[in-house]
């Protein structure tokens, strides 16, 4: 097994990050502030040279990590956050899928900001004070508990209040100009 390759990630990342900051008016503080991100690539090739899965955060898969920047290193790479993508997650998504990563890697990245007049707090380097924002939730569990104790486990207990609050029902259903029950298909075609 190969060891982790680090390197800068290709263009196509730094142009998707800054569509999904030129779209989505939450990420407003990255252009106002000029918030520099350093977008890095790890991939893992297995003994037979294919790629595999090898970013981890809290010692399970992640398809990305973002963390921020110490005064020490900005130094050295003049930039505030880090966002670290698995290349073989990247390489098998589409693009809305990576859009989505991103956008949730830097949902991560929020501002702090002052008690006294509430403007962004920065450091002696002039650079924006920022934190990192958790999950709003994370799912961990056993399949054999929620199989043994159902309802009463955690596991079943935190995926249906996340499947509740995210109206999952609803989002898994066909769209409603879809058809459900189209016409078979003619067996045969000239
Ligand atoms: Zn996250």
């Amino acid at each position: 097994m190969s060891k982790k390759v680090y390197e800068s990630a290709p263009a196509e990342v730094a142009e998707l990050c800054a569509q999904v900051i030129a779209e989505v008016p939450n990420h407003k503080h990255f252009r106002d502030l000029e918030i520099k991100i350093s977008l890095v690539m790890v991939s893992k090739f297995d003994a037979s040279e294919q790629i595999v899965r090898c970013l981890k955060h809290h010692g399970a898969f992640a398809d990305a990590v973002v963390r921020l920047i110490p005064c020490k290193e900005r130094l050295h790479n003049a930039h505030d956050v880090e966002i670290t993508i698995d290349k073989f997650a990247w390489d098998g998504a589409n693009t809305l899928r990576k859009k989505a990563l991103l956008d949730h890697e830097l949902t991560h990245v929020a501002v702090k900001l002052s008690k006294k007049d509430n403007e962004p707090m920065v450091h002696d380097d002039g650079r924006p004070m920022l934190r990192l924002l958790p999950d709003d939730y994370s799912i961990t569990g056993f399949y054999s508990i929620a199989d043994r104790h159902g309802v009463f486990s955690g596991e079943v207990a935190s995926v249906s209040a996340i499947a509740s609050r995210m109206h999952l029902s609803e989002m898994f259903a066909a769209p409603a100009n879809v058809d459900q029950n189209p016409p078979p298909e003619s067996e045969s075609t000239a």
